[in-house]
């Protein structure tokens, strides 16, 4: 586990001209209570309850219940009211294999959602994304994956919420990917789909996968060691983080706990677009029928949130600057 240097990190906040937060900091990182601060924690929670519930039926790419869940995260862009790419909408469907039979094609659907950034001089866009799908049912056993992904899905919409009020320099797309569990599907379509310029355009990926099992007060931020320009952003938000924010787990001393291609930021790496993967560690019930809403602490998701939009304003600043 690689520590930051927090007498750095300090140092590099001070000098930053980033918005100035009031957070509560590491320091307080264990208490058992907190007020978030930049978002609505129990609508958070809420989502979180709703799309790790039965009707889901785990969200497995091609099943009935991954396509509820698609539809559910649409109401709530179109309630939030933020614009969709094209026209025709929020959906960008592809076909795929089945995630357990290569020989059956099945429809999958990445949700985009885009805040025009005020500098419309800018050809530069930051991608925040989350994926939906999960594990389905297996053996007759609800995979509910509310914290694999269900908790990066409730980020991603408070995320797009805060933005809404607080409208970024850059130009922010909010991606809800499918198909990550069996092949980062999603992600590899919504690169694929865009010409060379425009993913030439795509200055920085923040990719949220499992992100409310902080139980030890630790999130990681992976990407620095990729991308080391990134290193003094993430140093910079961990300072005044509500969490405490580690660097690490993407460099090949991590052994089987290098995530640099685990989940769907790997797709923007190897088209050497700078990403930021925040995610906690496997924890007991990762990838089992555990994992369920009733397992999430509501206050540390809520740190958890807090630092990703922290981070999500902290980048866009970066990429404004650049
Ligand atoms: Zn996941």
């Amino acid at each position: 586990m690689k520590q930051i240097f927090l007498a750095t990190a300090l140092l590099l906040a001070a000098c930053s001209n980033a918005p100035a937060f009031e957070t509560q900091g590491p320091a307080s990182a264990t208490e058992s209570t907190y007020q978030a601060q930049y978002h609505n924690a129990a609508r958070a929670m809420e989502a979180v309850g709703t799309l790790a519930s039965e009707q889901f039926e785990g969200r497995k790419t091609g099943e009935p219940g991954n396509r509820k869940a698609m539809e559910w995260i649409e109401a709530q862009l179109v309630s939030l009211g933020v614009s969709p790419p094209r026209r025709e909408g929020y959906r960008m469907s592809f076909d795929t294999d089945a995630p357990d039979d290569a020989d059956r094609t099945v429809e999958a659907t990445n949700l985009v959602a885009f805040i025009r950034g005020k500098d419309e001089a800018s050809p530069k866009a930051i991608v925040i994304s989350a994926h939906y799908d999960h594990l389905g049912i297996q053996d007759g056993e609800l995979y509910p994956g509310a914290d694999d992904n269900a908790s990066g899905v409730a980020a991603l919409l408070e995320t797009i919420a805060w933005f809404q009020a607080h409208p970024p320099e850059t130009t922010i797309i909010f991606a809800f990917f499918d198909k990550e569990e069996y092949g980062l599907g999603g992600a590899e379509h919504f690169l694929e789909a865009l010409s060379e310029g425009e993913r030439g355009k795509i200055a920085l990926n923040i990719n949220l996968d499992m992100v409310a099992r902080a139980d030890k007060g630790e999130l990681y931020a992976v990407g620095g060691y990729h991308f080391p320009d990134l290193v003094p952003l993430i140093d910079a938000v961990a300072a005044k983080a509500p969490i405490t924010l580690f660097r690490g787990h993407d460099s090949p001393g991590w052994g089987d706990q290098d995530w640099s291609l685990l989940s769907d930021h790997a797709p923007f790496l190897q088209a050497g677009i700078p990403f930021i993967y925040l995610g906690v560690e496997d924890h007991a019930d990762y990838h089992k029928p555990s994992d369920t809403a009733e397992n999430i602490d509501p206050a540390i998701f809520a740190r958890c949130i807090d630092t990703i939009i922290l981070m999500a304003e902290a980048a866009d600043d970066w990429v404004a600057k650049r």
